[in-house]
């Protein structure tokens, strides 16, 4: 029998972490991770994340089948799994109904290439159509924006909230943060005037020094 407390200590860390910055609340958001033997830790339905003990993460299969732990999965794993199965690189995934994000997603608006926090999500991050929340079509719907663009690690869910995903649970955590605040920044930045949007030219620019600067650093 697997023992899953390292899996599920590790998403119980993201946890802390989308909690502590205000992006988890309640019960709303999930999040999960692959574990080593090839299944899914999820955080549990209806439970009020201040409550939560890493122990009631479940662990379910790609099809959302019930492996381990004492809770019922969350609401909406068949769209973390929908996501998981299509998009073999993800290793995490981390679902929030964080405010500002939020706003854009119920505008129907994306969210441009306004500075480094929207850079970090491949912006603009795009709203996907509307899809029943808890069904596999929310899994649908954002894996086709993520499959036609490779650097994109948010999206927004209409209506619902946002979905960003990672290598592992500490860097979907830091997606859905990164998109957070530049929903944020972007929403402040339309109140005082016309924001200044970051041109493709300068978006090079700036993967350029990062690339050299990394390598430099290596040698
Ligand atoms: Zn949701």
């Amino acid at each position: 029998m697997t023992n899953y407390q390292e899996a599920r200590e590790e998403l119980f860390a993201a946890v802390k972490k989308a909690m502590d910055e205000g992006l988890l609340r309640i019960s709303e958001g999930n999040l999960s991770m692959r574990t080593p033997d090839g299944h899914v830790a999820i955080t549990p339905s209806g439970i009020k994340y201040k409550q939560l003990k890493p122990e009631e993460i479940a662990i379910v299969d790609l099809d959302g089948g019930h492996i381990d732990g004492p809770c019922k999965a969350s609401s909406e794993t068949p769209m973390h799994t929908t996501i998981m199965r299509n998009l073999p690189e993800v290793g995490a995934i981390c679902h929030t109904h964080s405010p500002f994000a939020m706003t854009f997603a119920v505008a129907g608006k994306d969210i441009a290439l306004i500075n480094l926090e929207a850079m970090g999500c491949g912006a603009p991050i795009p709203v996907a159509p509307w899809a029943t929340p808890g069904s596999a079509a929310g899994g649908e719907v954002t894996v086709n924006l993520f499959k036609q663009r490779p650097n994109l690690k948010a999206v927004l869910l209409r209506n619902h909230g946002v979905v960003a995903i990672g290598e592992n649970a500490e860097d979907s955590f830091d997606n859905a943060f990164k998109a957070e605040v530049a929903a944020r920044v972007y929403y402040q930045a339309l109140q005082i005037g016309e924001p200044i949007i970051i041109t493709q030219q300068q978006l090079q620019d700036a993967v350029n020094t990062y690339a050299a600067f990394t390598t430099k650093e290596r040698t």
